[in-house]
């Protein structure tokens, strides 16, 4: 069979399977990604998520010796709720960035890429091939833009015309030589809103985007959320997504065809204050299937708790205050802290002092003396 042919059998194989979007790209070295990636490391800008060796990043023949061709596939998720629920006074809800909506797209991905590779076996019999789905070492978007997925947008992410950056991607990589597709060019033009509407500054140029400063990224780490971040999250228990939600390409873009991305709205969009109190078993039977809860239960209830601290949730002080005093975990009776000064009152205040006779950790310590602070002055 003719690779043309190969490339139309898996083109339609796609369609079957129900994947949105399917490209093929060279597994050419990716030469100008690994320079890109080694200024970011220079610059102090990485996430501490990747794969550490950029050679592996940038080299496909280091993931499958006789690589050929990567074939990129992308998935579009739905960008609204239907029905949301109202967040209220003593009421208040957080959320899960859409990306995180429904089943763990890592697992429907693969299903998806599973099923491609079959049908590649059944047409080059003895073929060799891996997919991969964020997990893998090559970087998804350097893929998805060589094999004409889509453009790498300033804000970072694909975004493909059909669908805006509303997609996950995946990729597989075989050692059969299929004829490439052509890169999109790139179709930001003369916009900025990305740029324009980033909170905290992280995406420094265009493409460039410092991982520390990030609060898609921040939000998923399970130390202390800088101070400086806090009031800046919003609602967000996982990820954060202004650089697309501003992105004109994603207007009005809302695909609800895949059943298994659908959100459900008590789980996107919990109840801050339950969150507070979940056991480990709770959260997994809750949460354990989205894609939002793979660094565990601790950065949710960090993020639960900044988010009680900024809407100055009177009703939550019980619930801080048990925090504060009989929790384990450090991060968390100081970002109790800190939500305890954010709401003041004279019971949050006592708390505080009490705690401050009691505690030893030293981050937490910071915390209570910079939460009574806040509290003085009430700013
Ligand atoms: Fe490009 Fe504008 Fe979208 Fe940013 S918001 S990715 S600049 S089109």
């Amino acid at each position: 069979m003719t690779p043309e042919r190969v490339k139309e059998e898996l083109i339609r194989e796609a369609k079957r399977l129900g994947i949105d979007k399917i490209g093929f790209a060279s597994a050419d070295p990716f030469l100008e990604l690994k320079e890109r990636l080694i200024r970011h490391r220079e610059a102090g800008y990485e996430s501490g998520f990747e794969e550490p060796d950029i050679d592996k990043r940038t080299h496909p023949e280091k993931c499958l010796p006789e690589a050929k061709t990567i074939i990129a596939i992308a998935l579009a998720y739905p960008t609204k709720i239907p029905d949301p629920p109202a967040s209220e006074p003593g009421a208040y809800r957080g959320v899960f960035c859409r990306a995180s909506w429904g089943e763990d797209y890592h697992r429907v991905l693969k299903r998806k890429l599973e099923g491609l590779k079959e049908r590649l076996l059944e047409l080059v019999p003895g073929a060799t091939a891996e997919e991969m789905v964020d997990t893998g070492a090559l970087s998804d978007r350097a893929v998805a833009e060589r094999a004409g997925i889509g453009w790498s947008g300033k804000n970072t992410s694909i975004i493909t015309e059909e669908f805006g950056s509303w997609v996950y991607l995946g990729e597989m990589i075989t050692d059969v030589d299929l004829p490439p597709d052509t890169p999109v060019t790139e179709g930001c033009g003369d916009c900025t809103a990305c740029l324009d509407a980033c909170p905290t500054g992280a995406l420094v140029s265009p493409g460039r985007l410092n991982s520390q400063a990030c609060l898609a990224y921040l939000t998923q780490t399970k130390g202390f959320l800088p101070v400086e971040y806090r009031d800046r999250l919003g609602p967000y228990l996982y990820g954060f997504e202004t650089c697309q939600a501003v992105c004109p390409y994603n207007r009005k873009v809302n695909f609800t065809h895949h059943n298994e991305f659908l959100p459900d709205p008590e789980q996107v969009k919990p109840l801050l204050k339950p969150l507070l109190s979940m056991s480990n078993r709770e959260f997994r039977e809750r949460f354990g299937k989205m894609a939002g809860s793979w660094r565990g239960k601790k950065p949710i209830q960090r993020n639960a708790i900044i988010a009680l601290g900024r809407y100055r949730d009177r009703t939550a002080v019980p619930d801080l205050i048990r925090l504060l005093k009989t929790d384990p975990r450090p991060v968390i009776r100081g970002t109790a802290a800190w939500a305890l000064g954010r709401i003041g009152g004279d019971e949050a205040g006592e708390a505080l002092r009490n705690a401050l006779a009691e505690e030893t950790d030293d981050q937490v310590l910071w915390e209570l003396k910079n939460a009574l602070k806040e509290e003085k002055t009430g700013s």
